[in-house]
């Protein structure tokens, strides 16, 4: 078995490949390095473009896809700004065709698909009532996972809990099986929650990528009170897919001193 599988990765040309991930020595997050990626990138990303291709069909049939025009150039404009500074965290980042849409819902929830596929529902916006910098905060979170191939990592433990069918498939170039274990795959990857460790990354990543871009990170802070506190009644829907936000404020504000030189400096463009 560890022999194939090593034959495995090395036929994909992907273990590690992925290690992009350098920081200054001075300033900036660190975070994990991608573990065994079994899944090659290029179908993560295929697979999350066509599920997000539907999601944006379904939105424009009702009418719900980029109603509010000053809101979406808002949202993107933001997004620009921290995208930009996505090559630090994924070298091949600035060769996605990244994509911003708002979906006109009142749903408390934002994700970013592998390849860049962002969407920000209308609700987590007005509900919370969002600063630029927390929207930077949402946004540079869900960029994070994205960046760190979080999906893709999903996706390849989900692969290879089923290594006994699908590894021989996956292995003789992903034929019938394997694309049947790709797709359920694909769909754990994009429906479950996230480990603890990837939404700590995120949130790290976040930070980063927020200050480059010149929003205040400490804004990261006051978006997860904001949700704590909306979460009294019925839990908003990002806070299923994102568990756990007892320590990641004080996470978030320990990581504070390694990014915000990268604000100031940001800031006084
Ligand atoms: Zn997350």
């Amino acid at each position: 078995m560890r022999v194939l599988l090593s034959s495995l990765v090395l036929s994909l040309g992907l273990a590690m490949s992925a290690a992009v991930l350098a920081q200054d020595a001075e300033t900036g997050v660190q975070v994990r390095k991608p573990k065994l990626m079994v899944v090659p990138e290029s179908m993560v990303n295929r697979s999350a473009a066509q599920q997000y291709v539907q999601m944006k069909e379904q939105a424009a049939s009702r009418g719900l896809l980029n109603r509010d025009a000053p809101q979406v150039r808002r949202v993107r404009a933001i997004a620009e700004r921290l995208i930009a500074h996505g090559r630090r965290f994924n070298s091949g980042a600035a060769d996605w065709a990244w994509e911003v849409n708002v979906i006109d819902s009142p749903a408390i929830n934002a994700f970013c698909l592998p390849g860049g596929k962002i969407m920000v529902f209308r609700g987590i916006v007005e509900r919370l009532q969002l600063t630029d910098d927390e929207l930077a905060a949402v946004i540079g979170h869900e960029i994070a996972h994205a960046l760190l191939q979080h999906g893709r990592a999903r996706m390849s433990e989900a692969v290879l809990k089923n290594v006994g069918v699908n590894l021989a498939a996956l292995y003789f170039g992903l034929g019938d099986l394997g694309a049947t274990a790709l797709a359920q795959a694909a769909q754990v990857a994009i429906t479950l929650p996230y480990s603890r460790s990837h939404e700590t990354d995120a949130d790290l990543v976040g930070i980063e990528l927020a200050a480059r871009a010149g929003y205040d990170p400490r804004a990261a802070g006051s978006l997860w009170r904001k949700m704590a506190a909306s979460s009294g009644g019925q839990p908003p829907q990002f806070l299923s897919t994102h568990p756990g936000h007892a320590n990641r404020i004080r996470e978030i504000e320990a990581n504070l001193p390694k990014v915000l030189p990268l604000y100031e400096k940001a800031a006084a463009k």
